[in-house]
């Protein structure tokens, strides 16, 4: 499918029936798969055949849907995983190792800097943070002989700021590493991070990818492009043999396009088991069908909500890339030009209290630990994600008390202002 432009691919990528064969991507609702004979099955746990035998490993409709997100990226491989944290993790761990260090935008999801400073780090990974926006120079120096990947969000989970993708992608390549691109938030009908350089991007498929709040879901993309052999020193699992499968090289035997993903699956998964059911692959496909007619309304409901509240007496400071007043406007001119996402961060006039009494007045935004679905739905983190943190805290993360997260759903705009508007009053 990768001729086709994007609404084609979200609908139709990853699956073709055959003649007489379901239209829409059957739910293989079954945890194993029935063979005539015992060396058919072997070839199967050799990797010497593709097929399946285990759901754990690799299941049909898990297969088709990843096929399509893979497409949808410019990828070549792709795996489904059970949620955006078990993506991240995966893609991470499948070149780190004990002893090993990652460097890292410090503008990122809150699980995923949980995950990176403080369990990976038990686990012997060191990690390295940097601004978004730090220099070229300030970048290099981050990185050590022991730096295996650099990882970043194109667009940050809740801080909005906006991932100079290529400026990341061109220290990491001169160091000889992959960028790790987290794409949860514009979603590939607003960035395809690989043509910017990106080498692995991965997604919370909870988000807008299934865009109905309905399936905990992730994904790991792999472009295909990172020549692992050319670093063989670097990434040992993937260039020598894997005893644990009759010591096969991954790079040798499956190639650039396909080592990653396969390394990922007959490994992480194997042993992790973080897999996605098949009725969440199905519910997310529905979401996917769907996507690249929901993105720009979202875009289109958080710029008109981004422009209200900007102008509002009783807003300190609005957060949105689609504002010229905002830091990371230029940036994502380049890397969003049909904009990037329906999450608007604001901070009112009154600290915690003003944020409390305004949420709990407004009607249409529900408060949820939740974004980017259908709903719009709201967040204080002070007084609820966050609220272990004082203020003056609060202020140096970046995120001060009166600060509310605003996740724009799919509603009529005049009445999400509407209801903005009264509940500031
Ligand atoms: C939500 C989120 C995650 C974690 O995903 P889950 O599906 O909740 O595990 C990772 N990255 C970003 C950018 C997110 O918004």
């Amino acid at each position: 499918m990768s001729n086709f432009k994007m609404d084609t691919k979200c609908v139709q990528a990853g699956y073709t029936p055959g003649n007489g064969e379901p239209r829409q991507i059957p739910i293989i609702q079954s945890t194993t798969f029935k063979y005539n004979t015992s060396e058919d099955m072997g070839k199967l746990f050799d990797l010497e055949a593709s097929g399946y035998f285990y759901t754990r490993l690799q299941n049909p409709t898990n297969d088709h849907v990843a096929a399509k997100i893979a497409d949808m990226e410019g990828g070549t491989a792709a795996m489904l995983t059970s949620s955006g944290q078990a993506a991240n993790f995966f893609a991470l761990f499948n070149i780190c190792e004990c002893g090993d260090h990652i460097v890292s935008s410090a503008s990122i999801y809150g699980g995923t800097f949980n995950l990176i400073a403080v369990t990976m780090k038990k686990m012997g990974i060191d990690v390295t943070f940097v601004a978004p926006t730090c220099t070229e120079e300030e970048l290099n120096a981050a990185f050590t002989d022991k730096t295996k990947a650099v990882f970043g969000e194109t667009i940050a989970n809740p801080a909005l700021t906006v991932l100079d993708i290529e400026k990341f992608a061109k220290a990491a390549h001169a160091h000889g590493v992959p960028l790790i691109v987290d794409n949860t938030f514009p979603t590939p009908v607003n960035c395809r991070p690989i043509e910017w350089g990106a080498d692995i991007v991965t997604h919370s498929t909870t988000k807008y990818m299934d865009g109905h709040g309905a399936a905990v879901g992730g994904a790991i993309v792999d472009s295909g492009k990172f020549d692992w052999m050319a670093h063989a020193e670097k990434f040992p699992g993937l260039t020598t043999p894997d005893e644990s499968y009759h010591g096969i090289v991954y790079a040798e035997k499956f190639g650039k396009e396909g080592a990653f993903i396969t390394k990922c699956t007959a490994q992480l998964m194997r042993d992790f088991g973080c897999i996605q059911s098949p009725q969440h692959a199905f519910i997310l496909n529905l979401g996917l069908e769907s996507l690249h007619v929901r993105m720009p309304k979202h875009v289109e409901n958080g710029q008109a909500v981004a422009e209200f509240l900007e102008k509002h007496p009783k807003v300190k400071k609005v957060n949105y890339s689609g504002l010229p007043s905002d830091p990371y406007y230029e940036v994502a001119k380049k890397y969003l030009p049909n904009g990037g996402c329906g999450v608007v961060s604001f901070e009112l006039e009154g600290g915690r209290k003003a944020a409390e009494t305004f949420m709990s007045r407004l009607k249409l935004a529900a408060i949820e630990t939740h974004v980017a679905d259908a709903r719009t739905c709201c967040l204080n983190p002070a007084t609820s994600t966050h609220r272990q943190m004082t203020d003056e805290q609060l202020e140096a993360a970046g995120i001060p008390a009166g600060l509310v997260r605003m996740s724009c759903g799919l509603e009529s705009k005049e009445d999400l202002i509407a209801d903005l508007e009264q509940a500031l009053q």
